[in-house]
């Protein structure tokens, strides 16, 4: 139970209401769309609700992974944890200037 306990740390209980950013965070989640299985699992502990499945069009297989919608994400890291331990492994964090020159893309 210890054990079990120690495990889940780091999990937060869900948000009834999600939140807005306020601040440009420094860190942004990015999912490794190859690892994931598509089990939305991760989706409800988002505080701001920016994790969404990727459009039918992108992939033609029944389950798709999910993707975030990076200006919204805070880079809190919770979907990392919650995807590390209750599923895969999916979601990598990465440091928004890291984040901003690999994808250009510029988070504001
Ligand atoms: S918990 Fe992980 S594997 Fe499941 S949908 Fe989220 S990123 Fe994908
Ligand atoms: S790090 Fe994950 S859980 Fe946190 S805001 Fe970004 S997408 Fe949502």
């Amino acid at each position: 139970m210890v054990k079990l306990k120690a495990h889940y740390k780091g999990i937060p209980e869900l948000s009834e209401e999600p939140g807005k950013k306020k601040k440009k965070p420094k860190l942004m989640a990015v999912v490794d769309e190859d690892n994931c299985t598509g089990c939305q699992v991760c989706v409800p502990f988002c505080p701001v609700d920016c994790i969404e499945t990727v459009p039918t069009e992108k992939y033609d297989i029944p389950i798709p992974p999910v993707q975030i919608r990076f200006d919204e994400c805070i880079g809190c890291q919770i979907c990392a944890r919650v995807c590390t331990k209750l599923t895969w492994d999916a979601i990598r964090m990465i440091p928004t200037a890291e984040f901003e020159e690999t994808y250009n893309i510029l988070i504001s």
